[in-house]
């Protein structure tokens, strides 16, 4: 481990040397002046006075040496379709797109929002806002016309494109017409509409003047030519909007400069993805995994990346298999939820394909419970890494980094601080440092490391307050998630510090409790959520999936199954963690990127109106949460 710490090191002692260094694996047009300008904690600035383009990097720079190697491969299980683009195409489609977006009127530092399902033509819109220094923010498709409204009343875009519909489960999702319902809410409706048709609306209603066909457009720009607009290092490249406590989203801002860098190295380190080979990351564009880690880093590094569109169980379990083998996939990425649903199906679908080519299978987004990382690493015979990040991060925290040094994997755990973070783990009572063992804050010394979020759009008091107020003594920015490192330096994360369960005094994390019924061996998933308790302040209920719920169908086998779970608990952290009652069900309310709805399911628990559920997966898992819990009180 001692190159690994070595690098760690360098890379927060030796700072400017460390990322000198990186800052060779992108293109600078015009060089940096200075590694960072701390002049304002908290707010940091990579690379200073350095002129480069996110677009250029990711397109341009190829054509000498792979303009004939694929760079996208579209792959939709949705409408059974493959297609894809190589790097001269790519650098085609994207150019046309940007000259689309620049006869809307779109220039320089203006916004653009991206409503789109998983299709080429979302890449290309996102590649063309970099290309020519617009300002892309991609809104996941699941929001409902609300949430995109506040978005755009927030970042006040000039163009919104879409599509006309998305596919999920075979069913149509209509986008478009949710777009229009976002621009009637909004107070800053965009000049322009730019829709792609994909044939999946074809009522599609189009408002005339404001709504353009991208077919039609298209033609008017084939084999245009845009050059690249360069832009110095910290001006920002895109805005994500993420939830927090409040109910108001926060726009996360990336740079320019620091996001290259920071992409291209976690290519290298992290991820060890190399120029030629393939990458195949499962998330949605909307997402920071999607934006990171399906366009930015796989085609900065060079590499084939594929965009998929559909599920990992349609046509059936061993589809994504299929697509390592077919492919010849070397880096996969994916989360913890989507292996949970695989661990449902026979471990046979993964035995089927010839997975030689993968080296590593990345999760991240959510806890991995160490039963599932068992399951998958045994499954795949890899190392399947278990990373920790933040949308605000946009690239790891907390990782084991192969292309530094390979170090041995424990379950359940995502290994170590990742070069750049000075992570720490404070104590919330004041701040002072937890030792091994200890359960307390994860937080980032500042400055954040490049790639990092820059600030809230249009907010930096709301950045400081947000992320650097948690503790007086100390400006740090806190994760708000509990955190533990054991005597080897293996931090596992422990659940939010904002979903804190005090049971009789003691502080318990949902997390731990999880992990806790997932230890029994019939339990697929679950979710624990406090509830409130006369007695004892707060008690942990739990809502499990089994894996075979052949023998729960009488009441009895239903009992012997809750009180087996309840020793696993009392066994894994002792009687004061049981749960009050252990509801089945065969579904657990989850975003459409696999976050268990949490807040949903406590306020159910607790009689409360479960509030905001526009990014519920499938809303069928609260009708069964609720029957359970009415079946229970009856
Ligand atoms: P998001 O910004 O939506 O990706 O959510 C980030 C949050 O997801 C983190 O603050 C953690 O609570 C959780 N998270 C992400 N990755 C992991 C992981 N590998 N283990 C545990 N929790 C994670």
């Amino acid at each position: 481990m001692r190159a690994l710490q070595e690098f760690h090191r360098r890379s927060l002692h030796d700072r400017d040397a460390f990322w000198t260094e990186q800052a060779k694996m992108v293109h600078w047009e015009k060089p940096f002046t200075k590694v960072l300008d701390y002049s304002r904690p908290p707010f940091a600035k990579w690379f200073v006075g350095g002129e480069t383009n996110l677009c250029y990097n990711a397109v341009d720079r190829h054509l000498r040496d792979r303009a004939g190697q694929k760079a996208l491969v579209w792959i939709s299980t949705e409408v059974d379709r493959e297609k894809s683009y190589t790097y001269r195409e790519m650098h085609e489609e994207v150019q046309r797109a940007a000259a689309m977006m620049v006869a809307l009127g779109v220039g320089k530092g203006d916004r653009v929002i991206i409503y789109m399902p998983n299709i080429p033509e979302a890449v290309f819109a996102i590649l063309a806002c970099a290309r020519i220094g617009a300002v892309h923010s991609v809104v996941f498709g699941g929001f409902a016309a609300a949430s995109l409204a506040a978005r755009i009343d927030d970042a006040k875009p000039k163009l919104m494109v879409t599509a006309d519909g998305g596919s999920r489960m075979g069913k149509v999702l209509p986008y478009k017409a949710l777009v229009d319902e976002s621009i009637r809410l909004a107070r800053h409706p965009p000049a322009h509409v730019l829709i792609f048709r994909r044939g999946l609306d074809a009522d599609m209603p189009v408002v005339a003047g404001r709504d353009v066909d991208w077919a039609g457009l298209a033609a008017k720009h084939a084999g245009a030519q845009v050059p690249c607009t360069w832009l110095e290092a910290s001006e920002p490249s895109y805005i994500l909007y993420t939830s927090g406590t409040t109910g108001k989203p926060k726009g996360v801002q990336r740079d320019v400069g620091g996001h290259a860098v920071a992409m291209a190295a976690s290519m290298q380190h992290i991820y060890c993805g190399h120029a030629g080979e393939t990458i195949f990351t499962t998330s949605d564009i909307g997402w920071a995994v999607g934006h990171s880690y399906i366009i930015y880093a796989p085609l900065i590094a060079g590499m084939t990346s594929i965009l998929y569109e559909g599920v990992p169980v349609r046509p059936d379990a061993g589809v994504w298999w299929k697509i390592v083998q077919d492919y010849r996939v070397s880096v996969m990425f994916s989360a913890p939820t989507a292996i949970r649903v695989l661990k449902k199906h026979d471990l046979a679908w993964l035995k089927k394909y010839d997975l030689s080519s993968l080296r590593h299978l990345f999760l991240a987004g959510e806890p991995l419970d160490e039963p599932t990382h068992a399951w998958i690493s045994q499954g795949l015979d890899k190392p399947v890494i278990d990373h920790y990040w933040q949308t605000e991060t946009g690239w790891p925290i907390l990782s084991a980094m192969p292309g530094v040094e390979p170090t041995p994997i424990k379950f359940g755990s995502p290994s170590f601080a990742v070069y750049g973070y000075d992570l720490k783990l404070l104590r919330e009572t004041d701040a002072s440092e937890a030792g091994p063992g200890e359960k307390a804050v994860v937080v980032i010394e500042p400055p954040l490391p490049p790639g990092c979020m820059t600030t809230i759009w249009g907010d930096d008091e709301r950045f400081v307050k947000t992320y650097f107020s948690t503790f007086s003594k100390k400006q740090v920015y806190s994760t708000f998630d509990w955190g533990i490192r054991d005597k080897d330096g293996y931090y596992f994360i422990l659940g939010r510090t904002d979903d804190v369960i005090n049971v009789a005094g003691h502080r318990l994390g949902t997390r731990e409790i999880e992990e806790a019924v997932n230890m029994h061996s019939n339990i697929a998933e679950c979710a624990v959520v406090g509830v409130a308790d006369a007695l004892k302040g707060q008690m942990p209920l739990a809502f499990a999936v089994a894996k075979d719920a052949s023998k729960l169908g009488s009441i009895e086998g239903r009992k012997a199954f809750e009180k087996e779970i309840m020793d696993t608990v009392d066994k894994q952290l002792g009687a004061i963690a049981r749960p009050k009652a252990v509801h089945l069900v065969t579904l657990l309310p989850k975003t459409r990127s696999g976050k268990t709805l949490r807040r949903a399911i406590q306020a159910l628990a607790e009689g409360r109106d479960p509030g905001d559920l526009t990014t519920i997966e499938d809303p069928g898992a609260l009708e069964q949460l609720k029957a359970a819990l009415a079946a229970r009180s009856a």
